[in-house]
């Protein structure tokens, strides 16, 4: 049974989007780069659960694992 968490969008510049995990206690963050289209990880959280962004970025799930 894998986890599902939410991710969400909490800081912007327009080239960059900043997502943190909404799950207390997973604390994965992550930088998604718009220009380039790639994520960074900042903190990998926990990595057994599938984690979704939450504004409209179809199918960065399949992208987000490291
Ligand atoms: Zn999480």
């Amino acid at each position: 049974m894998t986890d599902e968490h939410l991710m969400m969008c909490v800081d912007s510049d327009g080239k960059q989007s900043l997502f943190e995990c909404t799950v207390t206690g997973c604390g994965r963050r992550l930088i998604f780069d718009h220009v380039d289209a790639r994520l960074v990880i900042l903190h990998p959280g926990q990595s057994t659960a599938r984690h979704h962004g939450s504004t409209g970025l179809v199918g960065l799930t399949g992208h987000l694992a490291p």
